[in-house]
């Protein structure tokens, strides 16, 4: 009778934890995806590795490809 209950305590609350952080940790993902999809779109993306790199770098961070002429807002 007291191992069920206890057992069944046991899952409810590891079930609860888990939801628990899969919500903040997906909250916190998009609340910082979205903070950051602004200045995503301005920050430019190597043509050929596809590495974001700063605003201001003229080349790429990983590859050192030119980074094509951006426009300034
Ligand atoms: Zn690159």
């Amino acid at each position: 009778m007291f191992a069920p209950m206890t057992f069944l305590v046991t899952v409810g609350m590891i079930l609860a934890v888990f939801t628990a952080v899969t919500i903040l940790m997906r909250a916190f993902g998009e609340s910082k995806s979205t903070t950051r999809g602004g200045r995503t779109a301005s920050r430019p993306t190597c043509p050929r590795c596809r590495q974001r790199n700063r605003r201001a770098a003229n080349y790429c961070a990983r590859c050192g490809k030119k980074m094509p002429a951006q426009r300034k807002r």
